[in-house]
């Protein structure tokens, strides 16, 4: 049995690279807002547990940060990305699992994180369009904010 994907192939130039974890809860969120909100339809997509949280510089993460770095900035330059967005999300359980969070540490964590891996990102690959966001859970809804670090 086929299936036959209904947008056809597109080779137009990449439009952005955009980081999240891979949690499923979040899967359709994350897509909706990276296509419908920010407009980027052919996007790399960079999704590992903790998503930016993995380059953020916590030694615990250090293992994965440096292979995950290698693939980003890997993409950014074969496919010339000029844009890279970094997104959070409420309820991560690579934080808590991996990187010690409790609900009270989980948000100054990934906002310290993020501003990090920004840094990170600029500095490996020269991109200075670095967006951050937030996907809080409020009730039923996801909502995504800009991330407002330092
Ligand atoms: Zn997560």
């Amino acid at each position: 049995m086929t299936y036959e994907s209904a947008p056809n192939y597109d080779d137009a130039a990449y439009d952005g690279l955009a980081m999240h974890c891979s949690d499923g809860r979040f899967s359709r969120q994350f897509n909706d807002f990276i296509v419908s909100h920010l407009g980027l339809v052919r996007c790399d997509r960079l999704i590992v547990p903790g998503g930016p949280g993995v380059i953020g510089g916590r030694p615990d993460a250090e293992p994965d940060g440096q292979r995950v770095l290698g693939e980003l900035t890997f993409l950014c330059e074969a496919h010339e990305i000029d844009r890279v967005v970094l997104i959070q999300h409420d309820l991560c359980m690579y934080y808590h699992a991996k990187l010690g969070a409790t609900d009270e540490t989980l948000r100054a964590m990934q906002l310290e994180d993020l501003a990090c891996a920004r840094e990170v990102v600029v500095g490996a690959t020269g991109i200075d369009r670095v967006e951050m966001y937030i996907a809080r859970v409020v009730g039923r809804v996801v909502v995504f904010e800009p991330a407002r670090v330092g």
